[in-house]
């Protein structure tokens, strides 16, 4: 591992995992289902995002699916912007708070001021892609 010698305490553990968003959840759970060999795990609904969510477990790493369940959902926005695809890569770390600050002091622009709650059992909290090369990047840590 390397070493971080700003800060212990504040640093990305791992890709936790990658967001795709789709336009039907059932038929991608199935499309999916089939290239993973494996059905989805769980299906969660996170209200305060808009979105329902479908998680597969590939080997040691995790892909969720996420469809818009309204049409102010950020999931709805990015369809019409972008189409179907790669939404977010999301980063487990140990303290999002400690992590949020960091990247905050060096100029990141967070998306939620104070972790809110994720799908999964998580914390969570969202960088702004204008500032990460375009890549929606997730702060996650489980609760
Ligand atoms: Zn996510």
């Amino acid at each position: 591992m390397i070493s971080n010698p700003k800060n212990q305490t504040t640093m990305m553990l791992k890709i936790e995992h990658i967001g795709i968003a789709v336009k039907n959840l059932e038929d991608s759970n199935t499309l999916f289902a089939k290239i993973f060999n494996a059905p989805h795990y769980k299906m969660e609904g996170v209200e305060s995002e808009g979105v329902m969510t479908s998680f597969f477990q590939v080997g040691e790493n995790k892909i969720e699916l996420l469809e818009a369940t309204n049409p102010e959902s950020p999931i709805a926005k990015f369809i019409e912007k972008k189409g179907e695809g790669i939404h977010h890569i999301a980063f487990d770390v140990a303290d999002i708070r400690a992590e949020m600050k960091r990247l905050e002091e060096e100029g990141f622009i967070l998306l939620n001021k104070e972790p809110k709650n994720g799908a999964d059992n998580k914390l969570v909290c969202f960088l702004h892609p204008k500032g990460t090369n375009g890549v929606l990047i997730e702060l996650c840590q489980e609760k």
